[in-house]
């Protein structure tokens, strides 16, 4: 099917209501200069629309994880739906997206639910779904550039894996980055990564949110770009998760989305990507969502106990889930709206309910890192009060990859969490290279098995 003959267009949109200024996507804006809300990506769905849902639906699985540029990329598949004006000579990819749904079929069975599936968006260049987003915003950098606008460096506050993601995309495109991480709170492996990416690496003496105030600060200075989730440039990548999601379900929506959240970017953009496909028909239905936040870094959950009546950042305490220790998330009040939407729910996994939750679903062939921990802890807590229904289909959104947190998985099995369930960590033995030695140790285990 040719869709060129169509002009698909967006812009950005001032997301207070009674304000909705907007702007071209080539304008260097993350707020809206007249009442300074966050802004949206807004499609015109009026020409989205002249495309059938069923011709949608055929074009995008032609593309899903075809071998040729930019469709190699689960993100370009979805262009028309993301970032329409780009020129192909300008995107920046690294083959991400077209994750695999994990089904869990045997962990369903274990639970009663009627599926239980695990989006693996941290398989992925950099090892988590933020480069879903930050191939989008280092693309359209590279097209503003390519266009003229001033930009020398794009910048980022981080928990850990935002920084990787940028450091990666910003070095393939040769565009300099600047990276500002809170000291001795990230994982070495996602310290590394941009650091070997050639990244200006900045440890502060700070958490996230210190990190984040300083670069707001910072990309006032219009020639360095801001690539946190703000900017809703960002969102719109991630966004693709839902569709995927969908189709790799043949269409049809779970009853329930889990998603881990800090900045809160991540459940509005899943929302957004859902929201999208019901105005064009794709979907008729949407799911429930529910997002999981670490006990130790919950301002969310507080705000849903009160009906989301008012909301108040908080100084997050230390979690094993580094990258949600947020306390100030930028985009709550897009999450709230998203969730009043979505009927949705929000829970809170203590470090031992996360930490046990990971574990368990490793024994059935996962390898959780601590943020799909929180996510699978909070999934089944509301399983467990009944809000989640047996034979309800959930597919949980792990958001990066366990080899990321090698610390993490290592401290649980070696006994470093307090409180976990003995029976789910494991160990090596030791064994002298001889035939009895072996037998006697295989035999005593299967005895007890
Ligand atoms: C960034 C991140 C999150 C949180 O996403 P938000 O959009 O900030 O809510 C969750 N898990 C991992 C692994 C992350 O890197
Ligand atoms: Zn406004």
């Amino acid at each position: 099917m040719s869709l060129t003959k169509y002009e698909f267009r967006a812009q950005f949109r001032c997301t207070n209501e009674s304000c909705g200024k907007t702007y071209p996507l080539h304008q260097v804006i993350y707020s809206c200069e007249s009442c300074g809300e966050l802004l949206n990506v807004e499609h015109d769905t009026e020409i989205l629309k002249k495309v059938s849902a069923a011709d949608w639906k055929s074009e995008f699985e032609t593309r899903f994880r075809s071998p040729q540029f930019p469709n190699s990329s689960g993100v370009w598949g979805k262009k028309e739906w993301v970032l329409p004006s780009i020129e192909d000579k300008n995107i920046v990819s690294s083959g991400e997206g077209a994750t695999h749904l994990y089904d869990a079929s045997r962990w369903a069975k274990d639970l009663g639910l009627g599926g239980l599936f695990v989006k693996q968006c941290g398989i992925s260049h950099t090892g988590s779904f933020k480069d879903l987003g930050m191939t989008v915003l280092v693309s359209q950098v590279k097209q503003m550039m390519a266009d003229g606008v001033p930009i020398k460096a794009v910048a980022c506050a981080s928990t850990g894996d935002t920084s990787a993601a940028l450091a990666s995309y910003a070095a393939k495109a040769g565009i300099p980055s600047i990276i500002f991480l809170p000291a001795n709170k990230v994982s070495t492996a996602q310290l590394i990564q941009p650091v070997s990416n050639g990244a200006m690496v900045l440890a502060l003496e700070t958490d996230f949110d210190g990190c984040m105030a300083l670069v707001k600060e910072v990309t006032k200075e219009k020639s360095i770009y801001l690539a946190n989730s703000m900017n809703s440039l960002r969102i719109e990548g991630q966004k693709t998760i839902s569709v995927e999601i969908t189709q790799q379900l043949g269409w049809k929506v779970p009853d329930w989305v889990v998603i881990p959240g800090g900045n809160l970017g991540n459940v509005s953009a899943l929302g957004m990507g859902f929201e999208l496909m019901k105005d064009l028909g794709l979907i008729d239905k949407l799911p429930r969502i529910l997002l999981a936040q670490a006990k130790n870094a919950s301002p969310l959950y507080e705000s849903y106990k009160k009906g989301f009546a008012d909301f108040s950042p908080v100084t997050a305490q230390k979690t094993l889930a580094t990258a949600i220790q947020i306390g100030d998330p930028v985009s709550v009040k897009k999450a709230i709206r998203i969730l009043k939407k979505f009927d949705g729910v929000v829970e809170v996994a203590t470090e031992e309910e996360l930490s046990n939750a990971a574990a368990r679903g490793d024994l059935y062939g996962l390898y959780n890192d601590p943020h799909t921990g929180v996510a699978l802890a909070a999934m089944l807590k509301t399983l467990e009060r009944g809000e989640i229904k047996k034979g309800e289909t959930v597919v949980v959104v792990s958001t990066a990859n366990g080899l990321k947190f090698t610390e993490f998985k290592l401290g649980f099995h070696e006994g470093k969490v307090q409180g976990v369930d003995e029976r789910l960590k494991n160990s090596i033995r030791s064994c002298k290279p001889e035939l009895g030695a072996v037998m006697e140790i295989l035999l005593g285990q299967l005895q007890n098995s």
